[in-house]
């Protein structure tokens, strides 16, 4: 049987305070409008895995991109995925 007691503990921990376009270098982080200490972002993160055979081969690379480099790259595709209505 184990007895606790309670104590304050202090840690630091690493949360994003800014996010770059690695598209165009625009920073994508506002003020969240309902005033919470965190920010907000505007755009899309994402993470690729290369496969078997490709250049790249086990490396993977993480990529952030703003809402109009997103809208440039899909739109430079030879044959760009539809805008589907999601609300
Ligand atoms: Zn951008």
């Amino acid at each position: 049987m184990k007895d606790y007691i309670e104590r304050t503990v202090t840690e630091i921990q690493k949360v994003i305070s800014k996010v770059t376009c690695n598209g165009c270098g625009k920073d994508m982080t506002y003020p969240d409008p309902i005033g919470t200490e965190h920010g907000c972002v505007r755009g899309v993160s994402f993470m690729v895995a290369f496969g078997y055979g490709s250049e790249h081969d086990g490396e993977q690379v993480e990529v952030d991109l703003c809402d109009e480099c997103v809208d440039k790259w899909l739109k430079s595709m030879v044959n760009p995925p539809p805008f589907i209505p999601y609300m």
